[in-house]
């Protein structure tokens, strides 16, 4: 699979040097970061970058399709790198873990008979296989 940085830039996005640094921080699969998790890996890469500049280019990731937004109620929005490929989550009650579930957007064989269903997010709750693997 392509890397976000040639997703982002075969979109047709230009990438600065501090945009470039900020999508490799990001990439990744089953990664939901937020914008403050991501400003220091992407200061790892270039010391200067501003936590505007991340807030920036996370929108203009977005606009394109390639990255997406996911919140959970009453927490801040994590932005997906794997939004090019149509996914759900599976979200870890006890460690947080938030980990993509890669059935598609056809929920058809889930809505109810004679519901037309265009889109769908299907979040599941429940415990990761590290967690489930915990006695205590
Ligand atoms: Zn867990
Ligand atoms: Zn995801």
């Amino acid at each position: 699979m392509a890397t976000l940085v040639e997703r982002l830039e075969a979109s047709g996005l230009r990438l600065t040097a501090q945009r470039r640094a900020i999508a490799e921080a990001l990439d990744g699969t089953d990664r939901h970061v937020t914008a403050d998790d991501l400003l220091p890996q992407a200061r790892a890469r270039i010391p200067e970058i501003g936590r505007a500049t991340v807030y920036k280019a996370l929108a203009a990731f977005v606009a394109t399709g390639q990255v997406g937004e996911f919140a959970l109620p009453g927490e801040p929005v994590r932005y997906d790198p794997n939004a090019g490929v149509a996914h759900h989550h599976a979200v870890c009650d006890a460690c947080g873990a938030v980990i993509d579930v890669p059935i598609g957007d056809d929920l058809t064989h889930l809505a109810p008979p004679g519901f037309v269903a265009h889109s769908g997010d299907l979040v599941l709750h429940g415990r990761c296989a590290a967690c489930a693997g915990q006695t205590s």
